[in-house]
């Protein structure tokens, strides 16, 4: 071979390196020789898929000859209903990953800039640089977003600022305040992207609903998934709410069938799943609690957490900590590709795995 094809790749391509996820929990099971590993990597429902959710995607298997509805029909419908907006404001998604995605493709141009905070979601610098747009980085606040020096960092090359509440993996969330002040200060041409993948678990006064903005700020996409509270990461279905001029925009990028059916039968089922909604709820709150109660007790720093998953400090670099709780049989994250090598994440559990997690820790620090 005597062609590179990196270097035919366009120039932010070029700078990227593949998202790199966990092996299969079988193949670690293997890999190890242990067994019933608890998996707490990736922020997912410990519940698992809600019975309603289910039940619905196994009735969209017998029409599986058929393509899905690529409009999304019942589906905005019902999210239309339940939040109060309309269907021309939403773009549904393979993931909230594939409406960042689409943004990227839609409004950034080659060189544009991207204001982003430092530890915020990996998949915004990716965005970025598969644009080939420039990623501006802005450092954090006690590991939360800056928001004031996030507006100070605007430009006239600014297109896209990229901000998560609560943040993943620090956990941290924004006041009310903070926003209002924010989006006060960014000019209309500046898409913000207000990415709510948690809101579902946020219970604290003060904590602003990016719906509510969107009546006043024509520049903001919210985004939000199923991924996390709704229990179906392995569908694959979110979805941004904007105005209906950006809506538009997305559709003209998105693929015309990108959600598939069992996805969109799932999703919209799930939506008004009540006692699963309750029931997820509460577990995590549960388990907030049980984890946070727990790492104290091993002298562990936690970041306060508003989401399904704690961030903690181990005092020493995370990684072979990270090494030796997968030999105890649990799977957290380790956060140094977010610029925090000291910390891992762990995602809340059932009680008897934060059980098992905690006790493998105290385990692997004795
Ligand atoms: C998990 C996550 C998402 C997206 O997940 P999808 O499965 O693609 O919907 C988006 N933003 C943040 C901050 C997340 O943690």
């Amino acid at each position: 071979m005597s062609c590179d094809y990196i270097a035919l790749a366009t120039p932010g391509v070029q700078t990227l390196k593949p998202y790199l996820t966990g092996k299969p929990i079988e193949e670690l099971e293997r890999e190890l020789g242990i067994r019933n590993i608890v998996k707490l990597a990736s922020n997912e429902n410990p519940l698992g898929p809600g019975k309603l959710a289910l039940h619905a995607a196994r009735q969209a298997l017998e029409q599986l000859h058929r393509y899905p509805d690529g409009a999304g029909f019942h589906l905005k419908a019902a999210l239309s209903e339940k939040f109060n907006l309309r269907p021309e404001q939403i773009t549904l998604g393979n993931g909230s990953n594939d409406l960042l995605e689409l943004i990227g493709r839609a409004f950034l141009n080659r060189g544009d800039e991207v204001i982003f905070s430092q530890h915020a979601f990996a998949v915004y610098m990716l965005v970025t640089l598969g644009c080939s747009a420039k990623p501006v980085e802005v450092p954090a606040q006690l590991f939360g977003h800056d928001l004031a020096a996030m507006a100070d960092a605007i430009t006239e090359r600014t297109r896209v600022i990229f901000i998560a509440n609560p943040n993943n993996p620090t956990g941290t969330w924004f006041h009310k305040h903070a926003l209002d002040a924010f989006l006060a200060r960014v000019p209309e041409h500046v898409l913000v992207v207000l990415d709510e993948a948690y809101v579902e678990y946020v219970e604290e006064d003060g904590y602003p609903n990016g719906f509510d903005y969107l009546g006043r700020y024509s520049n903001l996409i919210v985004t939000r998934t199923f991924s996390k509270m709704y229990g179906l990461a392995g569908l694959r279905v979110g979805y941004a709410v904007a105005n209906p001029q950006i809506t538009n925009v997305l559709n003209r990028v998105r693929q015309p069938f990108n959600v598939n059916a069992p996805a969109l039968a799932a999703a919209q089922a799930a939506l008004n799943d009540v006692n699963y909604i309750e029931d997820s709820k509460s577990e995590n709150t549960a388990g907030l609690v049980q984890i946070t109660e727990g790492l104290t007790k091993l002298n562990l720093h936690a970041i306060p957490s508003v989401a399904n998953f704690i961030a903690f400090d181990c005092g020493r670099p995370a990684q072979p900590i990270y090494e030796a709780l997968l030999h105890e049989g649990v799977i957290v994250r380790p956060i140094g590709g977010y610029g925090m090598p000291n910390h891992l994440r762990v995602s809340i559990g059932l009680g008897e795995e934060n059980e098992r997690f905690l006790q493998a820790m105290q385990k692997v620090l004795a």
